[in-house]
């Protein structure tokens, strides 16, 4: 792990990104910052690859392999082995390629999922359950457990939720939905890069996951999906393509899947965002994902004290027990979007999910102890001077 002369651990990744002066950062579990590298490397891309090889870039610049060459970098982060991550598409898209070819592998039986879980993956799974004339069950987060039996075919959760940090316990889950039968689909976009993933080790058997939270790939970056080895070679998507044919270049009428994960993939990889996810991985080298977890729950602990210190008519949203959570605080104001959009004026970026929850991320790669105090201060400063009570702070924006 590099260290800076202090001894601050978190130094050097802190100085590989780009973050304007004076702003506090905490919306990286909706938009990692840019990190100096995929800057250099996607104006290098556009200049050098794009603007010089043209075609040729494919072979000599090794576009055809960035799938596979970010899927193994993002593997290493979620304890993956290798072959079995592959990067591309989004995260809906991706859910619905391994949601199908989980259901293709039992053919009987419902979907479960819980209220909790991101609204598109709850989309992806009605509409493709009503594709198949299957069924989605939704229970409340805390019956997941209760409700797993022999009638489940696929057990669909993601792992930490995005409105409250609450995380399920992915072990326990994952060997419950096994006894009873069940496939396992996790959703990682609050998890990878947050803290430690152990997909393997779980025993996990199909996952997702965003490139453009903790991952820091940039906005709409692509995103990842994983496959267990066991089921690799049984695994039939509902959405193929030419990129997971066994051999796209014969130009075939009918799809042959590619040997192993490869026949995850669907269509062409968009050079330019996979280049920049993959420039953004590389800070990830050398990261020790135990030191990354240990920070981030002393930040949340940290934001978490000081703003019940100095704040009132605010409500914590999150487990208080940093270890039942993820690497992001929330708390509930009834005036929530007008708080946020103060704070985001004297420069504390976070977040607003409806109807009342304001997010706070701490990626410890860049936020530091000072980010988390200046945070709580203007909080405070916010909320006592009531300066978020202006209507031009009340009128909600496209995107929140
Ligand atoms: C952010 C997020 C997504 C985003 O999906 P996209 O297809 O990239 O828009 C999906 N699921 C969860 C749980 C998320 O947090």
């Amino acid at each position: 792990m590099p260290e800076d002369r202090a001894g601050d651990p978190f130094a050097a990744t802190r100085a590989a990104f780009a973050l304007p002066e004076g702003l506090v950062y905490l919306d990286g579990n909706s938009l990692g910052p840019l990190p100096k590298a995929a800057k250099a490397r996607v104006a290098a891309a556009v200049e050098a690859e794009w603007g010089g090889l043209l075609i040729r870039g494919w072979n000599e610049a090794g576009w055809i392999d960035l799938p596979a060459r970010v899927g193994e970098r993002i593997a290493r982060l979620v304890g993956a082995a290798e072959g079995t991550v592959r990067a591309g598409d989004s995260t809906s898209v991706n859910l619905f390629k391994v949601l199908s070819a989980a259901l293709a592998l039992r053919p009987e039986g419902v979907v479960l999922s819980d209220s909790g879980n991101f609204p598109t993956d709850l989309y992806v799974a009605a509409n493709l359950c009503r594709a198949l004339g299957r069924e989605l069950k939704v229970v409340a987060p805390e019956e997941v457990s209760g409700a797993v039996g022999p009638e489940v075919a696929a057990l669909m959760l993601t792992e930490v939720d995005y409105r409250t940090g609450r995380r399920h316990d992915m072990a326990a889950l994952t060997a419950k939905a096994h006894a009873a039968g069940a496939l396992t689909v996790w959703d990682l976009a609050h998890s990878a890069g947050a803290f430690p993933v152990d997909l393997a080790g779980t025993g996990a058997d199909f996952a997702v996951g965003c490139g453009y939270k903790y991952l820091n790939g940039g906005p709409g970056a692509p995103a990842f999906l994983y496959v267990a080895p066991g089921l690799q070679e049984a695994a039939a998507p509902a959405l193929a393509g030419w990129f997971g044919h066994a051999e796209p270049f014969a130009f075939e009428p009918g799809w042959r899947p590619a040997e192993g994960i490869d026949r995850m993939l669907v269509g062409t990889p968009p050079v330019l965002s996979m280049t920049a996810l993959d420039a953004a991985l590389e800070v990830w080298e050398g990261v020790d994902l135990g030191a990354v977890r240990a920070r981030s729950e002393a930040l949340t602990r940290r934001f978490v004290e000081a703003v019940e210190a100095r704040c009132s008519g605010i409500v914590l949203a999150s487990p208080r027990d940093p270890a039942a959570r993820g690497s992001q605080v929330s708390f509930r104001h009834p005036e929530g979007y007008a708080v946020m959009r103060a704070l985001i004026e004297r420069g504390v970026i976070g977040d607003f999910r409806a109807p009342d929850l304001m997010r706070f991320g701490f990626a410890p790669l860049y936020v530091s102890e000072a980010d988390v105090d200046r945070a709580a201060e203007v909080l405070g400063e916010v909320l006592e001077t009531r300066a978020w009570d202006r209507p031009e702070y009340k009128a909600r924006a496209k995107v929140t």
